[in-house]
């Protein structure tokens, strides 16, 4: 039996960019604990097949660009409308470049901003018009271990995601008041197409081994604990804080 702490069943939430790795995994565990789940990317096909393979008959699909700050609206309003009110916002759409700032592109500079940080606040103000109003809704933004700590060539990366950081605690200072959560999670190096290139770079990889605590990479399912805990009533007085799930990485750099 699920303690009452942490009961989310019957609540309706929507993961950004899970199409695929960790918003995938995240939505999975959501629908898991009864949770009817919206997933959300660019990409109809990519997203009905993701949807296909959840469990429960409670699974959506929103497509729509993070990005753009019409279409997020267009997308929030017409999930409200076909699917209900939301109570958990996962904010995950995210992407990674790694270059030397010397060599990094403007347009590059302006493309991982807009996916990584203007997102959330895009999504994030459009839910919480609707959650503030109803006076309750969790809001969850997908951090990073590089919200603390930077290695050469991702410095763009680390800005926004530092920078997510403390948009995080500011959505927390301006929307606790009306009654919506908002928190952090930060996972360490995950297993996903986002760090293919790391994983197969044996040096990296064995680099990433070695300086974590738990002396392995992550797997996308080792996020899930972490997100039902600040979605449910467990992390009712939890605000503006960033749970690091890295195996303990973040302490030990
Ligand atoms: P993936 O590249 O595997 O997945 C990214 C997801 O975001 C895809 O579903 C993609 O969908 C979606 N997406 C990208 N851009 C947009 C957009 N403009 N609009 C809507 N959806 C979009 O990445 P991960 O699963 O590895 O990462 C997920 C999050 O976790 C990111 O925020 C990342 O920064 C963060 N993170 C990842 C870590 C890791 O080690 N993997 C470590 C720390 C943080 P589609 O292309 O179909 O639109």
């Amino acid at each position: 039996m699920t303690h009452p702490l942490f009961d989310i069943s019957g609540r309706t939430a929507l993961v950004t960019g899970s199409s695929r790795g960790i918003g995938l995994a995240l939505a999975r565990g959501l629908a898991e604990a009864g949770c009817t789940v919206v997933l959300n990317g660019r990409d109809g096909d990519r997203l009905a097949k993701a949807a296909a393979g959840l469990p429960g008959g409670r699974v959506h699909t929103a497509v729509f660009d993070v990005t753009d700050g019409a279409s997020v609206a267009a997308g929030i309003a017409d999930v409200e409308e076909r699917v209900g009110p939301l109570d958990i916002l996962v904010n995950n759409a995210g992407m990674q470049l790694r270059a030397p700032l010397l060599e990094f592109a403007e347009s590059d500079w302006h493309r991982i901003l807009d996916t990584n940080l203007t997102s959330a606040f895009l999504v994030g103000r459009e839910a919480a018009r609707r959650m503030t109003e109803r006076g309750h809704g969790k809001i969850v933004n997908i951090c990073s271990l590089q919200s603390e700590v930077v290695r050469p060539g991702i410095a763009p990366y680390a800005a926004t995601k530092g920078a997510l950081k403390m948009l995080t605690k500011g959505m927390c200072g301006d929307w606790g008041p009306s009654g919506v959560q908002v928190n952090g999670l930060g996972p360490g190096y995950i297993e996903t197409e986002l760090t293919r290139p790391l994983v197969e770079d044996e040096e990296f990889s064995a680099w990433v081994r070695r300086r974590t605590p738990a002396g392995r990479w992550g797997r996308t399912e080792d996020l899930v604990g972490g997100l039902l805990f600040l979605a449910s009533p467990a992390a009712d007085f939890v605000g503006g804080q960033i749970l690091y799930v890295d195996g303990g990485m973040t302490s030990v750099l």
